[in-house]
């Protein structure tokens, strides 16, 4: 039987500890979802946004729109449709 020194088990597990980190660190980043937010001083209530949503999350309000980001799939195309650019994203 193969036995492994010490030195060599300990750089073994740091490297698997390592990956391991750095494997949930890329999977919680690809699953942090985008959020979009409207700029309610550059938002002329047009409705653009709301035409293009189509996951239903955006609604026009009496002076600007809103999105409910529980509806949302932050697929961005209310942000490139807005010509006020009043609609941007943060990180969630
Ligand atoms: S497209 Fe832009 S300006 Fe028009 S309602 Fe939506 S956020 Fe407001
Ligand atoms: S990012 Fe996509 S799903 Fe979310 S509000 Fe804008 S158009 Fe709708």
């Amino acid at each position: 039987m193969v036995r492994m020194n010490r030195r060599y088990f300990l750089k073994l597990v740091a490297l698997s500890t390592c990956g391991y980190i750095g494997y949930t660190k890329l999977i919680a980043e690809q699953d942090a979802k985008a959020v979009y937010k409207v700029d309610e001083s550059l938002c002329i209530n047009c409705g653009i946004c709301m035409s293009v949503c189509e996951a239903g999350a955006i609604t026009l309000g009496k002076k600007h729109a809103s999105i409910d980001m529980s509806k949302c799939i932050s697929c961005g195309k209310c942000k490139d449709a807005c010509p006020k650019e009043a609609i941007y994203e943060t990180s969630s």
